[in-house]
């Protein structure tokens, strides 16, 4: 395989697509960096260096040279006919003269006694007159000097916070310690339960709390306190967020939201003053939902280790949300909402009773969630009469509320494409596959040999599963390219929920995902790279089986893992000694190994079944699970006429 196309040969052995969804764009944490340099700061300094320029630049910029000379040297220039300005006050005489080129020079002498000058200087033709006081008048002065520049840098000021403003967003850095909470009122959310399909545990738990925000007194009458908080736990795209505003939108009273990264403040301090805000404002409004989203921000476990002091500023925040939870009267009428992915990683003091309670879990949908969630968001749709939604959530097991929107808004984008008025059945199956492997890649040209390899990989995956007992059936096989990277994947559908795995099935899935490179060997006897998504997910089921499933020989019930975030599907750590590990990766091994060897005896055992289908897979490009069984019932038919 070329090295660029040689990312993966992608197989669903079973349904579950979330695993290949990217997860990056998700959920990420806005931490806002925008300059806060207060204006305070500003005017500061623009004052300074006003002070510098009266006191120093601009009475130097007012004088000028002025020569000193004695009496009769001035009667001399005088006599001489030098002078072209005199003028004089009380104490002294002061007179210019004229270069050639025009350029003035300043002389001044004392002053006389001396009747005779008035004749003198007449006689030398030079224009003099009294002193005429020259000097602005003080409140001139005053407002040349201070008050013009001040009003120049206070404009010049307010143009600056005006642009900082818009570059942040609408928060003001000049409002010290003023809390940027945003009140949503019911009408503004504009979202209600209906909203939310499936979450049917998590609606229960949180309808009890509009129900109290409604009617205190029913719950105080019997002296029931409601827990002050509840924390939204799910991985990400369950619709956490969406059903904190649909509470709001349900409780009709005033909510305040505020995502736990805009705690996070330049200045330390600030993110306590701003958490000390929010709860006046809060207790101000009562009865009102508080809610902090991703709470995990600022919730984070303080452990110290990140030495350095750089978590002062989160600490502090943290500090003070806690403090401000115990601090306030939970009859009042104030419930404070949380929502996080991690809830590993929070502290536990947020935990404990008191503070957030009550942890109301918001799962990914099961199929009757899913199907309703593809329906809620359908409603928007033009769709055509005949779909079948059913179809669609057995072929999304896995994925997420969020997941679930997309396709059904690829598909309507799809409908649009294919310059329909509707969407149809075939635009949902195609977006599903979207969310799940990408586009397809119209022009990528791949050559005969690769495209004959990439074929009887994904032949091999799907006979596997058609001839191992329990396996779920094909639904699809494809060689066309996806822009995930995908060269071609087999995609099962199980025919029911299942939520339980037990040891063959995971042997099942693993044979079938070694078996494309079983194919492979088995027809071309050579290898390509094409093998390592399967090889990536084979792996991954095979630890779990012996670190964590308790499937493996050796080890019986050892958990040799632990799962750090079950939510974020993150891989366990090691929780043993290095000897172990080392058993536990010769045993991942042979699992592997010998569900490899498997799927080789199948593929050999079904040799002209195989070359068969690989080639109506090159000519089609993608059969449905229909076609594949038809080919195989056909071919399984005439041979039982042989044999018998
Ligand atoms: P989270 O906060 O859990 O990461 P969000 O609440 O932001 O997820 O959900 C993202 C989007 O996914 C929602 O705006 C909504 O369109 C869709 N969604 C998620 N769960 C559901 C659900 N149960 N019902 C309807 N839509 C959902
Ligand atoms: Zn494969
Ligand atoms: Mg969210």
């Amino acid at each position: 395989m070329h090295t660029q196309n040689a990312e993966s040969l992608l197989t669903r052995s079973n349904t579950n697509y979330a695993m290949d969804i990217n997860k990056k764009g998700r959920d990420s944490v806005k931490v806002s960096q925008s300059p806060r340099k207060p204006l305070i700061y500003y005017y500061i300094i623009a004052m300074i260096a006003l002070m510098l320029l009266n006191a120093l630049v601009f009475p130097m910029l007012n004088t000028v040279q002025v020569n000193e000379v004695s009496y009769d040297e001035f009667l001399r220039m005088v006599d001489q006919k030098q002078l072209h300005e005199v003028s004089m006050d009380d104490a002294q005489i002061v007179f210019t003269t004229k270069a050639q080129d025009g350029t003035l020079t300043y002389y001044k002498t004392g002053r006389w006694p001396d009747d005779t000058l008035v004749d003198r200087l007449y006689a030398s033709g030079a224009a003099f007159a009294a002193q005429i006081p020259t000097q602005a008048s003080p409140l001139m002065e005053f407002l040349t000097s201070w008050v013009l520049p001040l009003a120049f840098f206070l404009v010049i000021g307010q143009l600056l916070t005006r642009y900082m403003t818009k570059r942040m967003g609408g928060s003001n850095a000049l409002s010290f310690g003023k809390s940027n909470a945003k009140i949503y009122i019911e009408s503004q959310t504009g979202k209600t339960f209906e909203d939310v399909a499936g979450e049917d545990e998590a609606k229960e738990a949180l309808r009890e709390i509009v129900d109290f925000l409604h009617q205190p007194e029913r719950y105080k009458s019997i002296g029931a306190k409601l827990p002050k908080g509840a924390l939204l736990v799910g991985p990400p795209g369950t619709g956490k967020t969406l059903l904190a505003k649909a509470v709001a939108g349900e409780a009709k009273v005033p909510f305040f939201s505020l995502a736990g990264s805009e705690f996070v403040e330049m200045f330390v301090g600030m993110g306590a003053a701003k958490v000390r805000d929010l709860f006046k404002q809060a207790t101000e409004k009562a009865p009102c939902i508080v809610f902090i989203d991703e709470i995990d921000t600022i919730g984070k476990k303080r452990d110290g280790a990140n030495g350095l002091g750089g978590n002062d500023e989160r600490e502090q925040t943290l500090n003070q949300l806690l403090t401000e939870m115990d601090g306030f009267d939970a009859t009042k009428g104030v419930v404070i909402l949380a929502a996080t992915n991690r809830p590993d990683s929070l502290d536990k003091a947020l935990l404990r009773p008191g503070r957030f309670d009550r942890r109301i879990p918001v799962e990914l949908p099961d199929l009757a969630g899913r199907i309703a969630i593809l329906k809620v968001h359908a409603k928007d749709v033009k769709m055509e009469a005949d779909i079948d939604f059913a179809t669609i959530g057995h072929a999304t097991s896995g994925a997420s509320g969020a997941e679930l929107a997309n396709i059904i808004n690829e598909a309507a984008l799809r409908a649009v494409r294919m310059g329909r008025e509707k969407v149809a059945q075939s635009d949902l199956e195609e977006s599903v596959e979207l969310v799940i492997a990408g586009y397809q890649r119209k022009g990528a040209v791949i050559n005969e040999r690769d495209k004959k390899i990439i074929a009887y990989h994904e032949i091999g995956h799907a006979l596997v599963a058609a001839r191992i007992k329990d396996a779920a059936p094909v639904h699809k096989i494809t060689i066309i390219p996806r822009t995930s990277g995908a060269l071609g994947y087999t995609m099962q559908v199980e025919e029911e929920e299942r939520v339980l795995m037990s040891k063959q099935d995971a042997i099942n899935q693993l044979t079938i995902l070694t078996a494309g490179r079983a194919a492979e060997e088995v027809v071309f006897s050579s290898i390509t790279s094409g093998a390592s998504n399967d090889i990536e997910k084979a792996t991954s089921i095979a630890r779990a089986m012996v670190t964590r499933y308790g499937m493996s020989e050796h080890f019986d019930m050892v958990a040799l893992e632990q799962v750090i975030n079950p939510y974020l599907g993150s891989d366990g750590s090691m929780v043993c000694s290095s000897e172990t590990a080392a058993r536990v990766d010769a045993e991942v091994g042979d699992i592997i190994r010998r569900a490899h060897k498997q799927a080789i005896e199948v593929l050999q055992n079904n040799r002209a079944l195989m070359d068969k289908l690989a080639m109506h897979l090159l000519e089609k490009e993608t059969i449905t699970g229909e076609e594949f069984q038809a080919i195989l019932k056909e071919y399984d038919g005439a041979n039982a006429t042989v044999i018998a």
